[in-house]
């Protein structure tokens, strides 16, 4: 006797888990609108496969195809320095290889009034990893966390998959987008847990001064909220404003510092990213906070052993001429952006960036016609251009866009340019 007789005998009990998280599935086309991965592979898919032209990519901040920002030669030597000793195939302890976590912490409070020791840093799969350790340590039922608008999507997306509710402020874009302090006040409550900043700030390309900083600091402390500083840019500036650790002021409230070589060092692939405790009270580790760091740190994967033992090299063998070389282009590209976009009738750029690799433009939806929206416009753009952004609602900024600009400043121009042909393709035709 058959066990399927048609008459269903194996009836399947209905599903227990009944339906996936609406939060993280918050876009119609199936793809994830929550990450800039998820945006980014959307518009390459709308490229035309007939446009000859090489595409331009100002989606996301990975540099490596272009020469002009290849890494140190420190670095792959430090690798296969490492690699060619055969002494670290082994798995690393869980917080990291000592001597790495010595060289990141001597890095993160070169400039602090105290000290921080390798106990303070714990290594991560790159920044990303950082991110998604600190969100998941914090979720509990109620809780929730103050987020920048427009900020960066892993923060929301994380917490989204963790249940931990997020509370945005805003940025403002007329104060060379500092914090709006009194919003950020008004949405706190007993149950916010901390508060996270981008500084230098991405989207935005600004870098907040010590002056606004040590009021962040302050206006903290009296929530009752700790900080989540995100420098996965730190010293990457390039302006008139220097890079300011939000470490230097961890006496005012404590600061968990997140931090990579992705971006400095140019080298995204290699997964290398930290967790930094600026406490100098120990508060953090008094609520418990380390502890439950050190915890998830044991079920979750480390960086590769080699490539933590190539940090120290990487961080003390780096000579200073490779940092100016990359932040030379990077203002020049700076400049190349906010010249050329006042040609660009439909976008403004509000603010000239003095720091990371992106800035946000806004669309001024008064000079073209037949574009209803960011996403419209990215789209279109695609299509038209084979010239990828990303639309600002995927960093919270809806009818804005992000841009890109550290490329070889030659991509740049071609891509501004194409911008500038499609803003007067589609320009308002008056009658
Ligand atoms: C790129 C980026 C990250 C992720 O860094 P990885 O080291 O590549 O994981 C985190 N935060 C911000 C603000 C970033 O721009």
């Amino acid at each position: 006797m058959s066990m399927e007789n048609g008459n269903g005998s194996m009836r399947r009990k209905k599903w227990n888990f009944l339906q996936g998280n609406k939060e993280v599935n918050n876009n119609n086309n199936g793809s994830s609108a929550i990450s800039v991965r998820g945006v980014y592979s959307m518009m390459l898919s709308n490229i035309n496969e007939e446009d000859e032209r090489d595409v331009v990519r100002l989606c996301r901040a990975d540099p490596t195809d272009f020469p002009c920002f290849r890494t140190t030669q420190d670095a792959p030597h430090a690798i296969a320095e490492a690699v060619e000793s055969f002494r670290f195939n082994s798995y690393a302890p869980s917080g990291g290889l000592f001597q790495a976590r010595r060289a990141v912490a001597d890095l993160v409070s070169s400039d602090f009034p105290y000290k921080l020791s390798p106990e303070n840093v714990f290594l991560t799969v790159g920044c990303t990893e950082a991110i998604n350790i600190i969100t998941t340590v914090l979720a509990r039922p109620g809780a929730n966390i103050l987020l920048p608008r427009p900020g960066y999507p892993q923060y929301q997306a994380r917490a989204a998959f963790c249940r931990l509710e997020v509370r945005y402020f805003d940025l403002l874009p007329d104060r060379g987008w500092e914090l709006d302090l009194d919003s950020l006040e008004a949405l706190a409550d007993d149950n916010t847990v901390a508060m996270v900043l981008i500084n230098p700030s991405n989207p935005c390309g600004n870098v907040f001064t010590y002056h606004h900083l040590k009021k962040v600091a302050e206006t903290a402390k009296k929530l009752g909220i700790f900080i989540i500083s995100d420098e996965v840019y730190a010293h990457l500036t390039f302006g008139s404003k220097p890079y300011v650790a939000m470490g230097a002021f961890a006496s005012i409230v404590p600061i968990i510092t997140l931090g990579s070589l992705s971006k400095r060092w140019v080298v995204p692939g290699w997964r290398l990213g930290w967790i930094v405790t600026c406490d100098p009270h120990g508060i953090l580790q008094d609520i418990g906070i380390v502890t439950n760091i050190k915890t998830y740190l044991d079920i979750t994967s480390n960086p590769p052993t080699f490539v933590q033992a190539a940090v120290p090299q990487i961080l003390e063998k780096t000579k200073d001429d490779f940092y100016t070389k990359n932040l030379n282009i990077m203002k020049e590209a700076a400049e190349i952006l906010y010249d050329r976009c006042k040609e660009i009738p439909c976008l403004t750029c509000p603010h000239k960036p003095e720091g990371t690799m992106t800035a946000m433009l806004k669309i001024n939806f008064s000079k073209i016609e037949g574009i209803v929206d960011d996403v419209d416009f990215c789209v279109k753009l695609a299509k038209e251009e084979s010239v990828v952004l990303l639309p600002g609602e995927t960093v919270g900024l809806k009818n804005w866009i992000r841009i890109t600009y550290v490329v070889d400043p030659s991509a740049l121009k071609e891509g501004l340019s194409r911008i500038k042909s499609f803003s007067l393709r589609h320009a308002i035709q008056l009658p």
